[in-house]
């Protein structure tokens, strides 16, 4: 029986991305996906109010407009448009300020220099650093570790930029990285709660890297959002995969990655049926559940087994959606409107909060991202409404509360709703009348989350925590930090892999390259030399 040459087991973003690029060399590619749609975590429904659009996971791509990977594939061509707020993102504080990034330097420079004398030519200094470096660093890390050729460059670009933090200060805290450059609460502020977009704390090693690549990323490229939803994203993907000759069959679950003399053969659904692969199959779900069941302990060597066993998630989420008659009432509100909005006191309370978190505590003042998504792209509900979410870190294993309502981790129980309601006062604090225009509200549980996509074990939304010691050769386990796996012709395609979540594709495309080329091999190696 002949099957395509590679099959894709789950559509997220990192699956259509590997089919896009196996399709465009010529391959015979078939999508395997166990959910109704495609998408993963990168979809949008409409189930939380009638003409509201709600992204069901993630909502801002600032990755993806600086990935090479997803540029490279010209998703404008097949529809994909995007939109950005007035502002990228926006902190309220307690005193009455707003911690503001936009994509205007000079603007930001001078509100931080308001704030905090000599702030703003620090804030232009930095700003003015990244653009020497930051197209060589994001290509580092986007591209298979170690990274020969974005790496090299990227080494003499930093030996001729004396002023850039150093790496000693980068590979530790995103704390000591905004205390040693600015004075003023803002722009520390906005370092640390970027770096919150993964599971780090302001102290965390490797804090001060991701939290100065998201911000000079809303700086130069903003946090865009694809017009009419996330799952725009996806449909892009899925028309371009389409046109190449390649398939998404949707509502089908694989259950075995299937072996014979040390190679993958092909998949077996839970229906049963068998689809064989004659070149590859790439798998885009996490990487305990290929290596924990997907395929079977007997075709993997210890080393594997074992080092799975300590495969690290990333805290559990709650996630909230709003549908509001009018839009969040912020008093005061931002100068500039932001589509991204943190909610976080201080970096000391963002320091308590993942402590919390990493302590098994339900945190007693979650640390928010939330997104204003009417104000990103009007086309997501009716005029002069709000399509609104939010979502914070809850641990994965709960010991405890921090807060006051005794909460258990019973997330199903009535235990979502309950810390739905906590988040909900946080914005009532600073939006006064908040709950009153709120029309319906969805609570996603971190059970709910890995209901509606199994990669999202526990509510976890980076596919494994992306702190040092799982990251770039550890990822997902010590020895095999590349996309091959101990499977001929299988290969880890998904945000389990390096470099990890965010919406960038390069799971997907190193999963694809290390295919393409493990097949390149495996012809040359079969083809007659002269004289043999
Ligand atoms: C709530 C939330 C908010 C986020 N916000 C952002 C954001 O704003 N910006 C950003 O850049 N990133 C964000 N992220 C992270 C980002 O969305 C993910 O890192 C990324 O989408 C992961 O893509 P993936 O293809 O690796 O996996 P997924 O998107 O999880 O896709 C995996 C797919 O495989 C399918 N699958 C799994 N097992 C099987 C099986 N056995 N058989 C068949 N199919 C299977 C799943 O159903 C799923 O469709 C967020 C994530 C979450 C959860």
């Amino acid at each position: 029986m002949t099957g395509p040459d590679a099959v894709v087991v789950g559509a997220g973003v990192n699956g259509l991305v590997a089919a896009n690029l196996v399709a465009d060399a010529g391959w015979s590619v078939v999508v395997l996906e166990q959910q109704p749609t495609a998408g993963g975590a990168v979809r949008t429904d409409g189930e939380v109010a009638e003409g509201f659009q709600h992204d069901t996971f993630s909502a801002f791509y600032p990755f993806a407009v600086a990935s090479p990977v997803l540029t490279g594939l010209d998703l404008g061509r097949w529809g994909l448009r995007w939109r950005h707020a007035p502002a990228v993102l926006g902190n309220p504080l307690p005193d009455g300020t707003w911690a503001l990034l936009t994509r205007d330097r000079e603007a930001d420079a001078d509100r931080f220099e308001r704030a905090h004398p000599g702030d703003g030519a620090a804030w232009l200094e930095l700003v003015g650093q990244w653009d020497h470096v930051g197209a060589s660093l994001m290509g580092s890390l986007l591209s298979p570790f170690p990274p020969a050729r974005h790496g090299v460059p990227l080494l003499a670009r930093l030996a001729r930029e004396p002023g850039l933090p150093t790496a000693r200060t980068l590979l530790s805290g995103v704390r000591s990285l905004g205390e040693e450059r600015f004075g003023g609460q803002a722009p520390r502020l906005l370092l640390a709660g970027n770096a919150g977009h993964a599971d780090f704390s302001p102290e965390g090693a490797g804090s001060g890297i991701f939290g100065l690549i998201m911000t000079m990323l809303g700086q130069t490229v903003g946090f865009p959002a694809p017009e009419g939803g996330a799952g725009a994203l996806t449909e892009a993907l899925v028309r371009r995969l389409e046109a190449h000759g390649g398939e998404v069959r949707v509502g089908v679950e694989v259950s075995q990655v299937e072996v014979a003399a040390g190679r993958t053969v092909g998949v077996r659904t839970a229906s049963g049926e068998r689809i064989p692969a004659a070149r590859a199959v790439l798998a885009d779900v996490s990487a305990p559940a290929l290596y924990g069941g997907l395929v079977a302990d007997r075709h993997l060597p210890d080393r594997t087994r074992h080092g799975i066993r300590r495969f690290t998630w990333d805290p559990a989420t709650v996630k909230v959606d709003w549908a509001l008659s009018e839009p969040v009432p912020w008093d005061p509100g931002p100068e500039v409107a932001p589509g991204c909005v943190h909610l976080g006191d201080s970096v000391d309370e963002l320091t308590i909060t993942a402590a919390q978190v990493s302590a098994g505590h339900v945190p007693a003042r979650p640390f928010m991202l939330a997104g204003q998504m009417t104000t990103t792209d009007p086309s997501r509900s009716p005029a002069g409404t709000e399509s609104l979410w939010a979502y914070a870190h809850v641990p994965q294993s709960v010991r405890g509360d921090a807060g006051p309502d005794g909460l258990t981790g019973d997330w199903d129980g009535g235990d979502a709703e309950r810390f739905a309601d906590r988040m909900q006062a946080r914005i009532e604090r600073y939006a006064p009348g908040f709950g009153a225009r709120v029309l319906t509200r969805r609570v996603l549980s971190p059970t709910e989350l890995e209901r509606r996509d199994a990669n999202l074990v526990g509510g976890a939304v980076n596919g494994g925590t992306a702190q040092l010691q799982q990251a770039l050769v550890f990822r997902p386990v010590p020895g095999l930090g590349r996309a091959g796996t101990p499977v001929r012709g299988l290969f880890l395609a998904s945000a389990s892999a390096h470099p990890g979540g965010g919406v960038h594709g390069a799971p997907g495309a190193n999963a694809a390259r290390a295919a393409l080329a493990a097949d390149r091999r495996r012809f040359l190696s079969r083809v007659p030399r002269p004289g043999r």
